[in-house]
């Protein structure tokens, strides 16, 4: 079995960036600028937020963050998007969901322009993305297929189960290992909440991917000898022997999991640490693009 190191590998990929960035900056060239709007003190959200700066640093690019309080009016909100639109110098910025219930996520998406939507949440992009055209993809999917390509897992004519159908991570998952290129082909099963028998058809999966959010949902009967198992999940628990009262904990149920495996994600270090590194390589594909 072998652990599919996100941390590892998304610090190889920083490396690259901050290399690419480098050589930029040598010549006179612009450097990415990616900014960022994170509304109200979710202590997730500034944690999420606070890595994807850190990850700037890294890669030496710009980074703003703009926050504002939880009471924020949605047409602040609005017009502050317009304003990162129409901002020359930001190649592309993120709007941290969740948001408060007052403020409509859809209407957010909608108001960023798709060719700075780094994020890929934008339904231009998810449209692209579907016919196979180039999009921005979002980061966490993006993620799981770069990780899976650093590592060269074979996928072709592979049985995908993939659990959870969100529009961030499960449903453009499943379009992307569904789809006719390297690190696609695979016949993709995409469950829910409403599935029946999922323990009976994620024994059929040889790639696993886990993205429900429900800690340690996936035991060792789910599983079949030999599959790749990736863990999309992060959820804080309780956990009295830490400073912080908390720890985070995946999907799956990684002590019993990890030996009938042959690859698995950790949680922390898997794909978390992969989503950050997309995120990245999307904020400098906006740079190339307005280049172009
Ligand atoms: P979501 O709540 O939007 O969607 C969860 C999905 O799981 C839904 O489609 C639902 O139908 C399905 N589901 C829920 N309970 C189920 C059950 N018992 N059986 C089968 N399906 C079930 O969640 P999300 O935003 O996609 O996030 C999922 C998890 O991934 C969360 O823990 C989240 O924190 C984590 N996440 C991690 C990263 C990362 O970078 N590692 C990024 C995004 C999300």
């Amino acid at each position: 079995m072998i652990i599919l190191n996100g941390k590892e590998t998304a610090k190889i990929i920083t490396d690259e960036i901050a290399e690419l960035v480098k050589k930029r900056k040598k010549e006179g060239k612009k450097i990415p600028h990616l900014a960022a709007i994170l509304v109200g003190n979710d202590g997730g959200s500034i944690t999420y937020i606070n890595n994807k700066l850190k990850a700037c640093e890294a890669c030496g690019f710009e980074s703003t963050l703009m926050r504002f309080d939880d009471s924020v009016k949605e047409s602040i909100i609005l017009n502050k998007i317009q304003t990162l639109n129409e901002d020359d110098n930001v190649d592309g910025f993120i709007v941290q969901l969740p948001l408060p219930k007052h403020i409509d996520e859809t209407k957010v998406i909608l108001s960023i322009d798709p060719i700075k939507d780094v994020d890929g949440f934008h339904p231009m992009n998810i449209g692209k993305m579907t016919l196979n055209l180039p999009s921005f993809v979002s980061a966490t999917p993006s993620g799981i297929i770069e990780l899976i390509r650093r590592y060269k897992i074979d996928t072709k004519g592979k049985n995908c189960v993939i659990i959870g159908r969100s529009n961030i991570v499960g449903m453009p998952l499943s379009i992307l290992l569904s789809q006719n290129k390297e690190f696609g082909n695979c016949t993709v099963t995409l469950t829910h909440s409403q599935t029946k028998n999922l323990k009976e058809v994620c024994k059929t999966a040889d790639i696993l991917i886990a993205a429900l959010g429900q800690p340690l949902f996936v035991t060792k009967d789910m599983i079949k000898e030999g599959a790749v198992v990736i863990d999309v999940g992060i959820t804080r628990v309780e956990d009295k022997t830490k400073v912080n009262g908390w720890r985070l904990v995946g999907d799956v149920d990684f002590s019993s999991v990890a030996e009938l495996t042959s690859a698995i994600t950790p949680v922390p270090g898997g794909v978390g640490p992969m989503t950050i590194a997309s995120l990245m390589m999307n904020t400098l594909k906006a740079m190339d693009l307005k280049e172009q």
